[in-house]
Parts: structure tokens; sequence; C-alpha cells
């Protein structure tokens, strides 16, 4: 991305900081997106999220996207960014930012606690930028879901065609499930 050092390009890079605290996002991802400066984006935090940013180290590993729910939710956030990033011209982080936007929508709709922070997501889509997770499709639903990238399709069955047996019982996870299958399904549509 070509960064700007003129006043229109400095406020868009405000306006998206902006956009990303209110998201929720941690100082380190604003640090690693914009130019600003710490001093600037730490003030720009405390204006806009009315305390000061939460310290210590971003989430590093992959392991919490293969978790049974969480990894529904990263697989639903990113089919949405993988349509996003095909249909419309917009910069990385825009599309990030977006594509969880789309995401928390659905998530507010069926009246569901979105699991995915946006500073998870936006780690997700480094971690498929630099081949560390990818999209596999399920061999029984199509749906295509965050795996590890030595995982072979054929063999590859979802977290929703099967669920762990302690989830049967459960009617949010079951209600969840429903819906992300729902939304997993339209996402797959859009890309045909
Ligand atoms: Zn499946």
């Amino acid at each position: 991305m070509a960064r700007s050092k003129s006043i229109v390009g400095e406020a868009r890079q405000i306006e998206r900081a902006i956009t990303l605290i209110q998201l929720g996002a941690r100082l380190q991802v604003l640090e690693s997106e914009t130019d600003l400066s710490y001093e600037r984006l730490l003030r720009l935090y405390k204006e806009v999220a009315g305390k000061s940013p939460s310290k210590g180290q971003l989430p590093f590993s992959t392991d919490w996207f293969m978790t049974w729910q969480p990894n529904i939710h990263a697989s639903l956030f990113l089919n949405i960014h993988e349509y996003l990033n095909k249909a419309a011209a917009l910069d990385e982080i825009d599309t990030v930012i977006k594509a969880y936007q789309l995401y928390t929508e659905q998530m507010s709709s069926q009246g569901l606690e979105p699991l995915l922070s946006v500073t998870r997501a936006w780690r997700l889509v480094k971690f498929v930028d630099n081949g560390m997770l990818t999209m596999t499709a399920c061999s029984k639903c199509g749906g295509h879901f965050v795996s590890h990238p030595h995982e072979i399709a054929r063999h590859y069955v979802c977290g929703l065609c099967n669920p762990p047996a302690r989830a049967g019982k459960g009617k949010l996870a079951g209600s969840l499930g429903a819906q992300a299958a729902r939304s997993l399904a339209l996402s797959a549509e859009m890309e045909h």
C-alpha cells in the first residue's frame, strides 16, 4: 500500500484507526496498519475507546482457530473476506474491516455473540497470507473451512458435519451450526 504524506492520506489513516478502535482492535493492529506514531495512536485510542489499550502480547498461535466453535466463526469471516477480496477493489486492511463488519452484522442478526474479535480476524488473514492456515472444502457439505495447509481435502470433515459429542444437546450451538451452514453455503454460491 502506498502511504501518502498528504493531509487527505493522513485523514484516511485516522479514519481507519478510529474504525478499528471502535471494532475493538488492539493497539498493535493500528501500529501495523497505519503510519501514525505510537503516541498519536495512544491518544486516539484513549479518546475513542475512553480507556487505555490493554497491554500484553497478541495471540500468536493458530490453535484457537482449530477449536470447534471458533473454527466455524473464523470460517464464516474468512468466506466473507475471500468474497470481498475478489469482488471489491479495497486496500487489504479495508477488506478486513468490511468483512469483520459484515460478520458481526450477521452474528447480531442471529442474536449470537461474535466469538471472533477483530484482532483475531486480522491475525487470521495474516496466517492465511503466510501459509500457516488455509481453507479446505468439507468432503460432506462442501463448505470452506479454516484448516491447516496439510489437510487432505478428500478426508476433511468440518465441525458442522461432525460436531464434538458434547455439542449434541446445545440448543444455542445447534442454531449457530445451522445458521453458519447456511451462511457458508451462501458464500460458496457467491463464488460461482
Ligand atoms: Zn461439512
